[in-house]
């Protein structure tokens, strides 16, 4: 009976984990303290494993920030500018690079593959010297063994942890990280040896990045790496995992043929192709993990499903060889369902959580050993069979609707241009015109009384009377910055996708469904489980309060189809762009109520259009399709008068420059402050573009206030590439976790510098 999970939340049910951090970072507590919360939840959670029955439990998985982090560490490969003078790299080091100390900034984090974690990227180079600095993957192992349970220790692969690294400042850009192969092995060589020696019989590299596109000469570095290590492997089992899409025919020979490896894991749910390609070959003699249980979402296994798959695969693999296994570590789910007591019993017999899958995983291990447990058979297919059948589910209007937007492409009639002057004879802009992303500062005052309005400890009037006092000190601050085009400031927002999942029909919303997303910080995102379709107005009332507190032009503020998905639990019973075509449907039904109420400009953000962006390339065209075709559903209809805007966190889009265009949005406005180079070069290089453009003048992420001059220089720089009535004044991104003393300042610098600009022409 063999049941694996592939990794396992670290910040706890109640994220205990992010507390305890929080309080250590803030000097209210001792490592004592944040040591024994951590060793607390390993426990607990290697203890929930072994309990159900689970053969092969992770360890090595806990991490105090990141995983990748946690390798530079153990390989020792701390840059210098964190002056580590050697030994056991320590908390201080260790919260340095990940989080920077008051003379170091940190180091650069970015998305780990196409989820929503963001992992700590290695900053190496031809003189990074490599020690074994960090013992963690030994000690806890040593830990669990010391509990009675014996564990799978994981590693980051060596050749996933170069591929994933990025050139040390300074280092030549012909320098080749895979040529560092040699010097991280020998590393690797003594961790594996440590691990033996303290009784280890398993162990499990995780080598994701062999679903991504990858160049012959990454493929071999696999080849060459594991065979290296293959002396080290002996009278080990060695499982290499992959995940989070379909491993590339090459890839999988490459991979199946590596020396020294015995077993296998795939991820089933995302990797669909993966299993023509197990059934067509599999090594006579390895171990296949299958990941039939989707370590990404939160519904609750088709167990009858997956037991046919596995049932077929034991032909392949051979019974004593197959194990269930999670799709991917179970960290990019919510923790436990037990904690949801506001969701009903409907919904919740649809979901399953870490907590949960740790169990489905194992009964699907025990059905396929003989045991199956039918009580629990069946009401997991009764709960399926709900689900399919729900009145909950399924709107027949909103089906019909959205499958007759097939076979049209949705676009406004007219051209950009054309539009922009209809649009300028009515709002009759300044050139150069200044605006911001949206949201204003949100004070402790203002998330009280959206808590206490929530709690139904304050009235809808004295509610609505507070909000109204908040827009209207936001739209004095503008008109007084002399701002040209406005924004309400959002204050009724508590998050720009919750805000109007709330409001739409189709989504659940969790109490403890947390997920983490970098260091102790988490998201909840919303559960989208039915046909989607907008009741009733979300955002009119708002907009027109705030138009008629000002004769300056008020920006209408939704949040994209294409941005709500992506940073939702998405329904797994339709194609993802159904559900986007869906919300698309009803966000066009707010931006034309927004139209008929008179608001003359409407921003749609899609800031997570980007990184919805599939692994593999061969996929990127489908899905950018559909994507940017569900963006301009919501706007079709309007008329040429009404400006549509967008805004995206995202500079780095010169590969999708062509897809942005195709939004034919008649605004842009874009995260930039940070490589101002990489945008402008992508005008430079000829790109012909005639909307509206915003690239952020200053970085809002930041406390730091841009001077006027330096803000003068960048639009300055811009308009050498741009033309001067298509270029807009903007920070790069909403204001809402900045403070008044910082905002203030900035937005007069913004504003002096446009002016001076403006003088200049
Ligand atoms: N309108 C949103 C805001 O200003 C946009 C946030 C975002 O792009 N992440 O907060
Ligand atoms: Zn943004």
């Amino acid at each position: 009976m063999a049941s694996h999970i592939a990794g396992y939340p670290r910040m706890g049910p109640k994220r205990e984990l992010k507390f305890a951090l929080e309080s250590f970072w803030d000097g209210k507590s001792s490592a004592e303290d944040l040591e024994k919360v951590a060793t607390d939840l390993r426990s607990s959670i290697w203890k929930q494993m072994s309990e159900a029955g689970i053969k092969y439990i992770p360890s090595n998985t806990f991490s105090y920030y990141d995983q990748v982090l946690d390798t530079t560490a153990m390989l020792g490969a701390v840059p210098e500018r964190y002056s580590w003078t050697g030994g056991e790299i320590g908390l201080s080091t260790y919260f340095s690079m990940a989080r920077g100390n008051a003379s170091v900034p940190a180091m650069e984090m970015t998305k780990w593959f196409d989820t929503n974690y963001h992992f700590i990227v290695p900053e190496l180079g031809p003189s990074t010297k490599f020690t074994y600095a960090s013992h963690k993957a030994v000690s806890e192992y040593k830990e669990a063994k010391a509990l009675g349970i014996d564990t799978v220790p994981v590693l980051v692969g060596p050749v996933s942890y170069l591929l994933l690294s990025k050139p040390a400042k300074g280092v030549e850009k012909s320098f080749s990280l895979l040529s560092l192969l040699g010097s991280i092995l020998p590393i690797y060589k003594e961790v594996v040896a440590e691990l033996k020696a303290a009784g280890a019989s398993w162990i499990q590299f995780d080598e994701p990045t062999l679903v991504k596109d990858l160049a012959a000469h990454e493929l071999a570095a696999f080849s060459s790496a594991y065979a290296e290590l293959e002396s080290a492997f002996a009278g080990l089992n060695v499982l290499i995992e992959t995940y989070f899409a379909d491993i590339p025919a090459e890839s999988y020979k490459t991979l199946t043929s590596l020396s020294g490896v015995t077993a296998y894991g795939f991820d089933l749910i995302r990797g669909a192709k993966t299993l023509d390609l197990i059934r067509s070959s599999f090594p006579s003699g390895k171990y296949l993990f299958a990941g039939v249980v989707d370590g990404r979402n939160i519904w609750a296994d088709d167990l009858a499903a997956s037991l046919s798959t596995l049932q077929s695969l034991e032909a392949v693999a051979g019974k004593d060889k197959l194990v269930v296994s999670t799709s991917c570590s179970l960290m990019h789910t919510a923790v436990d369902l037990v904690n949801e007591t506001k969701l009903d019993d409907e919904i919740k017999s649809w979901l399953a959580f870490a907590a949960q899958k740790v169990v489905e995983v194992n009964a699907l291990a025990k059905a396929l050993a003989g045991q199956k447990d039918e009580a629990y058979f069946a009401a997991n297919a009764a709960a399926q069979a709900s689900r399919r059948s729900s009145p909950r589910v399924t709107n027949e209007e909103v089906q019909k609707a959205a499958a007759a937007l097939k076979g049209s492409d949705h676009r406004r009639a007219t051209t950009v241009s054309a539009r922009l002057d209809a649009q300028q004879k009515k709002l009759n802009l300044p050139v150069l015109p200044t605006t911001t992303i949206g949201s204003f500062p949100q004070t402790v005052e203002l998330r009280r009384v959206r808590r206490e309005y929530k709690a139904k400890k304050i009235s809808e009037e004295e509610y609505i009377s507070a909000i109204k006092e908040e827009i209207s000190k936001v739209v004095k601050i503008q008109e007084e910055l002399d701002i040209d085009v406005l924004v309400h400031g959002e204050p009724e927002r508590n998050d720009m996708v919750e805000y109007f999942g709330e409001q739409l029909s189709g989504f659940a919303f969790t109490a403890n469904g947390w997920v983490q997303s970098y260091g102790s910080r988490c998201v909840k995102p919303p559960i989208i489980y039915g046909d989607v379709s907008r009741p009733n107005p979300m955002t009119v009332f708002w907009s027109k309060t705030a138009q008629s507190m000002t004769a300056r032009p008020m920006k209408g503020m939704l949040t994209g189809p294409v941005t709500i998905l992506n940073w939702s639990f998405v329904r797994n019973d339709q194609p993802r762009f159904e559900t986007c075509y869906q919300i698309a449907l009803a966000i066009k039904k707010e931006v034309e109520d927004l139209e008929a109420a008179g608001i003359q400009v409407i921003q749609i953000d899609e800031a997570a259009l980007r990184e919805g962006l599939p692994l593999r390339k061969s996929e990127h065209a489908f899905y950018l399709d559909w994507a940017v075709h569900s963006f301009r559903i919501t706007n079709c209809g309007v008329q040429d008068t009404t400006q549509i805007h967008t805004h995206m966190c995202y500079s780095n889009f010169n590969d999708i420059i062509h897809s942005i265009i195709d939004m034919d949005a008649d605004v842009i406005t874009i995260e930039n402050s940070r490589s101002d180079e990489k945008l402008l070069s992508v005008f430079r290089e000829g790109v012909k573009y005639g909307a509206g453009i915003g690239p952020g003048v200053y970085d809002i992420h930041s406390p730091r206030i841009p001077s006027t001059e330096e803000i003068a220089d960048r639009v300055n720089k811009m308009l050498a590439v741009l033309d001067t009535n298509i270029l807009w004044v903007n920070p790069d991104c909403g204001l809402k976790t900045r403070k008044y003393t910082e905002v203030k300042p900035a937005l007069t610098n913004m504003v002096s510098a446009t002016k001076l600009i403006r003088t200049q022409l």
